[in-house]
């Protein structure tokens, strides 16, 4: 995958609420396109593998209980500075401190439920797109 993707989802709180489609608006006008989409679901197991990188912290049963919990949208996006324009689309992981008018900010109810996820580099966006799609280098 090249450095203009990044990997998101839409997560379980936010489907749940049914803020998809204004999530997925969102992204498109801030000008990215979507290469891939799943609307799917996680097992316990396949939650945990995505977020080992947390296994250590305290909230790490409580994330994978969260993000196997429910429905989520996987995509893969495209877009010059993907992964740090995403990041600012999303703004900060805690929605009290998420800038006015990003994701999170609108639709994130906790730091847990946060509503959508968003890769913190190139390395990951690459990583956890393949998480998901198998195919990724035929589009
Ligand atoms: P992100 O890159 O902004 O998603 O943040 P992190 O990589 O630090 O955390 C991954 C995910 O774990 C977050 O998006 C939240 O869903 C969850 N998370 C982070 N911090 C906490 C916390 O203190 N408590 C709980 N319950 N969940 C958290």
């Amino acid at each position: 995958m090249a450095t203009n993707r990044t990997f998101t989802m839409i997560k379980p709180d936010a489907t749940g609420a049914g803020h998809t489609g204004a999530i997925l608006d969102k992204i498109i006008k801030a000008g990215f396109s979507i290469k891939a989409m799943k609307y799917t679901r996680l097992s316990a197991e396949r939650a945990g593998q995505f977020y080992a990188v947390h296994k250590e912290r305290p909230f790490y049963s409580d994330l994978v209980d969260y993000m196997s919990g429910g429905t989520i949208v996987a995509a893969i996006l495209e877009k010059n500075n993907a992964v740090e324009d995403f990041r600012t689309l999303i703004g900060a992981t805690n929605p009290e401190e998420a800038a006015e008018g990003t994701i999170r900010k609108l639709f994130a109810t906790s730091i847990a439920a946060n509503a959508v996820h968003g890769s913190d580099s190139d390395e990951n966006a690459q990583i956890e797109g393949s998480f998901f799609f198998s195919d990724l280098e035929k589009f």
